[in-house]
This record gives C-alpha cells, sequence and structure tokens, in this order.
C-alpha cells in the first residue's frame, strides 16, 4: 500500500494536480509515526511512511493547509473521512483546495499495548500473518497482532469512506459496532461509582492540552482554555475542579460535533479514557433525537442546532430516572 500511494503521489505532484502532499513520516523511533507534509517526488520517496502505527488523523492539519496558496493532497482513512466532512460542515477546510485519496483504514497498532507486556527497547515490529515480530535492543519477542490492536481500531465503526476523490483499494462498509458497550457498563454503575470512575481518572490529566489539540472538533481561533484572563490557561489543573472543568467543558464543545475518531484517547499520555465521555454524549443524542452520526455527510443539521417539535424537553433527566 505504501509503494502504491507514493507512486500516486508523485504522479499528482508531477501532473500538477497537487502542489504539496500530506502524510506522515517517521519519528525519532520505528512506532512514532507522524502527520507530515511532502512537496517533492524525493522527500515522499526518502521519508513517506504508512505501515501499523500510521493511526494519525490528518484532517485537522487541513484548516491550516488549505489557508494557504495551491492544493494538498490529503490521504484519508475511513475515520479520518468523517472529520474531514464535519470539518467542511463547519466551514473549517476549504474543499476545493484539498484532493482526496481515500486509503484502507486499520486496524492499527498501539504502541503502549506492547510495552505493556514488557517488551522495551523497541527497534522495529513487523506483522507477519497477524504475529507481531518485534526486534528489540535485547532480542526478539513476539506478540498476537490482535492483542496490541489500538482502542480506536477494535470498536471501529466504519471502513466506508465518507468523503473522496478517488480510492486506492477497496471500500468497506459501515460496521455493527461494540462502541457503547463501556459506556453502558458505566450507566449501569451507581452515581457514587461513576463518580469515583471519572476522578480517578481525570485525576491523571496533566494538562498538556494534547486531547485537545488533536481533536478535529476543537478548531477554535480562540479557544477558552488559551485565554490568560480565564485564570485556567495553560496551566496544570490546582484541583479537582479545575480538572473535571476542562474535559466537561471540553466535552460540552464537541457534542454533536464529535465524530467518535478517537484521537484525543489515542494521544493521551495518561491514557485517560476520554472517548467514553463523548461516547455517552453520542449515545445520548441518539436515543434522545434520533440516531445521528456526525460527519456522515456535509449538509444535514446536527440535532443540537436543529429544533423540531419532537425534541426532548429538559425534563427527560428525570424521566430516564438519572441518579
Ligand atoms: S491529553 Fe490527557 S493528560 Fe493531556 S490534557 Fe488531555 S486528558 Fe489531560
Ligand atoms: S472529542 Fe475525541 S473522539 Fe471526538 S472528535 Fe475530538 S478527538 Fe475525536
Ligand atoms: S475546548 Fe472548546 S473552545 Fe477550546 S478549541 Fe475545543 S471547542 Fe474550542
Amino acid at each position: 500500500m505504501q509503494e502504491a500511494m507514493i507512486k500516486r503521489a508523485k504522479e499528482l505532484l508531477a501532473d500538477g494536480s497537487v502542489d504539496r502532499v500530506i502524510g506522515w513520516k517517521r519519528g525519532e523511533f520505528a512506532y512514532d509515526i507522524t502527520p507530515a507534509v511532502f512537496t517533492s517526488a524525493e522527500e515522499l520517496e526518502h521519508d513517506f511512511v504508512f505501515d501499523d502505527f500510521t493511526a494519525a488523523n490528518v484532517s485537522k492539519y487541513l484548516v491550516k493547509e488549505t489557508a494557504k496558496e495551491g492544493k494538498i493532497l490529503a490521504f484519508l482513512k475511513p475515520c479520518d473521512t468523517y472529520s474531514f466532512n464535519q470539518l467542511i460542515k463547519e466551514h473549517r477546510i476549504d474543499r476545493e483546495k484539498v484532493y482526496v485519496v481515500g486509503i484502507p483504514g486499520g486496524p492499527k497498532l498501539d504502541i503502549e499495548k506492547i510495552k505493556a507486556k514488557g517488551i522495551t527497547g523497541v527497534l522495529s515490529v513487523k506483522n507477519e500473518d497477524y504475529t507481531l515480530k518485534i526486534e528489540t535492543l535485547y532480542g526478539e519477542e513476539t506478540m498476537p497482532f490482535s492483542e496490541a490492536v489500538l482502542d480506536k481500531c477494535a470498536s471501529c465503526k466504519s471502513k466506508k469512506h465518507v468523503a473522496y476523490d478517488e480510492l486506492i483499494g477497496e471500500d468497506g462498509d459501515v460496521l455493527e459496532s461494540n462502541r457503547f458497550d463501556m459506556v453502558e457498563k458505566l450507566e449501569n454503575m451507581t452515581a457514587q461509582e461513576r463518580f469515583d470512575f471519572w476522578r480517578g481518572q481525570l485525576s491523571k490529566c496533566i494538562r498538556c492540552n494534547a486531547c485537545r489539540n488533536v481533536c478535529p472538533a476543537c478548531t477554535c481561533e480562540n479557544c477558552v482554555f488559551d485565554n490568560p484572563k480565564s485564570g485556567i490557561d495553560n496551566k496544570a489543573a490546582a484541583d479537582s475542579f479545575e480538572e473535571n472543568m476542562f474535559h466537561i467543558i471540553r466535552a460540552f464543545h464537541v457534542a454533536g460535533r464529535c465524530t467518535d475518531c478517537g484521537e484525543c484517547s489515542r494521544v493521551c499520555p495518561q491514557h485517560i479514557p476520554l472517548h467514553l465521555l463523548n461516547r455517552k454524549f453520542i449515545k445520548d443524542i441518539n436515543e434522545l433525537y434520533g440516531e445521528y452520526q456526525a460527519g456522515a455527510d456535509t449538509t444535514s443539521r446536527a440535532p443540537l442546532t436543529d429544533y423540531t417539535k419532537d425534541d426532548c424537553e429538559p425534563s427527560v433527566v428525570h424521566e430516564r430516572g438519572v441518579e
């Protein structure tokens, strides 16, 4: 797949269809794959990477990239196309300035799950028939591919691209996903148990802002959490109130706009399952306003920015028997 992508990118650069390409390149470690912009065939041949660790969603980068002159080629996995559509809907991306090549999705790998097996000094990871052959400073290790799958891929909602100009490979289908299973478990807890769960998780937050920075729904030019007059800008939380507030405000801001791309949880250095908070909002919106998938299209009105006579009333909180 990587070779086919490089070949197509070189063709589109050479015929002038685009003047740059956004994809991925290797960072400091073999598994440390980060988004990157390429402007020449030489750069593509030398640095472009697409492998089992290419999980990062490049959609958000298109906000800044499409503000520039020229046209950019973006390689988007199925999940990334939902973020792309949502950003188009919110007028954050100029569609005319992007050429989208849809590429197959995961499952992608999570290096933290490999390290959690006590495997350190990782130099390279190869997938051979769904067994990982891991070369380390201390010798070779193996483990099943399935045990290192990234959480967001383990509960993938769709292998179908909802936006593209051309595809490399076959398109997939919307999937029956188990993504609300853990949300249901949380719903079935008592209020105290739920509070304890979230306090336990959120108290680990170091306010690095990585979840906000990576989130395709968080594209405000002036974020409330960057406002020096707020008293809460870019600093470690002083107490549990501030810890909770950052996450609750962010979850409310992206409610109805979060595509469940899973990037927030993927990048969190503290392994906080932030997606569960956003999935609770998605599940509630589905139940209270009818099934809705943010980013599935670019034209529908989101339930929380629309009004119908069937909309639920605030009393629904009591009717649902929420403790
Ligand atoms: S990425 Fe994790 S640690 Fe960083 S601000 Fe978000 S929740 Fe906190
Ligand atoms: S809140 Fe998380 S899952 Fe939702 S759009 Fe943002 S990064 Fe993706
Ligand atoms: S946290 Fe809220 S204000 Fe900040 S970027 Fe996200 S949506 Fe915008």
